[in-house]
């Protein structure tokens, strides 16, 4: 007789949303996580699609503010604008909402056990490794983010992207509050850097890129001193923290054990998110979990990779493309692109189709009308897009 029907290693927001949906259903389930306090520190810059409200429960006390539309720039300042008559994102305050998420799980009836570090897991036989004690499972769903214990074990290539950010304050109202802003620039691709208001005066400004933080700061301070909203603001926090590249090769279960969120390298490709994709795969996977255990056939834990790939396959692909171009283009390719998807009214197009969590149906629409054939040096785009 094992110790629990379901460990959950991590309990992150992806992790304690699994929990939550496994205990419902009247499972045995512990989550371990390694920190003292869930959530710190904050590692995310917190923008979350509309799509939020369908996933998960999202009381307002944890809605910072509620963001309309986005300005994109190119590197030499030309700049497309899109809005949207109902909120298309919304910013979180990720440290108590992450809390919330967990405390839900334990109202629920799932154990929490904090400053519980796993060492290692045995896949085969279920167990789950501390300093000083094992514990055993029916199931290990690894949920502990992108420096996964569980991903390790099944051998998995897990790369990552570095990303900082700061929090700011202007001491004057230089933010249209409505609006988050992102900035490209071929130094940084496929990364960018993203300035998310939290109020007129406040905002989070990050950047994420493959290089090492300390060339992500130096980067981030001297668009900082170049940009007029940003370049008399005072720095209250500095964070920094990695975003897993999404593998289509990596398994997501192996044996006993599966992985959910980061760990799964459950990210879009395109803007570094992996809160939405997260919860809907923990959803899937805490019925599939359920089914596994009440029929006792671990075979059926792969429906959950089918049912993954079924869902996501063909959008990731499609960002993998999109990052692929964006990669391949100089800063004059940028600054033409973004000029002439200005002239062809882009704007238009992506209030109508733009979703900050199902990019396709844009893409679709772009590739169809010709403007992404028109905008693009004509050899990415037959490369990139099959045109
Ligand atoms: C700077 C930055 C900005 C971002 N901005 C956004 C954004 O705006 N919108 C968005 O959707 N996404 C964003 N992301 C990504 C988002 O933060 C992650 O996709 C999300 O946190 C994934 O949740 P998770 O629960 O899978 O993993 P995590 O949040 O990483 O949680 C994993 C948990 O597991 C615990 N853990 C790890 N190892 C162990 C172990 N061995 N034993 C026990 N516990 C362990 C960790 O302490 C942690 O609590 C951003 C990421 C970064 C770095």
């Amino acid at each position: 007789m094992k110790d629990y029907e379901v460990v959950v290693v991590g309990a992150g927001p992806v992790g304690s949303t699994f929990a939550r949906y496994a205990a419902e259903k009247g499972l045995k389930v512990a989550l371990f996580e390694k920190k003292k306090e869930i959530g710190v520190p904050l590692q995310c810059a917190g923008l979350l699609g509309n799509k939020i409200r369908e996933v998960n429960i999202l009381p307002d006390e944890f809605i910072l503010n509620k963001i309309y539309g986005a300005h994109l720039y190119s590197p030499s300042n030309t700049m497309i604008s899109m809005r949207k008559k109902e909120p298309l994102a919304y910013v979180l305050d990720r440290i108590n909402y992450d809390k919330f998420l967990a405390q839900l799980a334990v109202d629920e009836g799932a154990e929490l056990f904090l400053n519980h570090h796993v060492n290692g897991i045995d896949i085969e036989n279920g167990e789950i490794y501390f300093k000083d004690k094992k514990v055993s499972a029916e199931i290990i769903v690894g949920a502990d983010g992108y420096s996964s214990v569980v991903s390790n074990e099944f051998g998995n290539n897990s790369k990552t992207m570095q990303a900082v950010q700061y929090l700011v304050d202007t001491g004057k109202e230089n933010f249209d509050d409505d609006y988050f802003q992102v900035n490209v620039n071929s130094e940084i691709s496929p990364g960018f850097i993203w300035t998310i208001p939290l109020s007129k005066t406040s905002a989070r400004v990050g950047i994420f890129s493959d290089y090492d933080y300390q060339s992500l700061n130096r980067i981030l301070n001297t668009f900082m001193a170049s940009d007029e909203k940003l370049k008399d603001a005072t720095v209250l926090k500095k964070y920094h923290g990695q975003i897993p590249v999404y593998n289509p090769k990596n398994d997501i279960i192996k044996k006993r054990a599966i992985l959910i969120g980061d760990s799964a390298s459950q990210v879009k490709p395109t803007t570094g998110g992996g809160l939405i994709i997260g919860f809907i795969c923990a959803k899937i996977a805490s019925e599939i979990v359920y089914e596994a255990i009440k029929s006792k056939n671990m075979d059926i834990l792969k429906n959950y990779q089918k049912e993954y790939r079924k869902m996501y396959k063909n959008e990731l692909t499609m960002q993998l493309k999109v990052q692929k171009a964006y990669e391949s283009l100089n800063n004059d390719n940028l600054d033409s692109v973004i000029l002439k998807l200005k002239e062809n009214e882009i704007g238009k197009i992506v209030s109508e189709y733009g979703d900050l969590d199902s990019q396709s149906p844009l893409m679709k629409k772009l590739l169809k009308s010709g403007v992404i054939f028109s905008v693009l040096p004509g050899l990415i785009s037959r490369k990139i897009f099959g045109l």
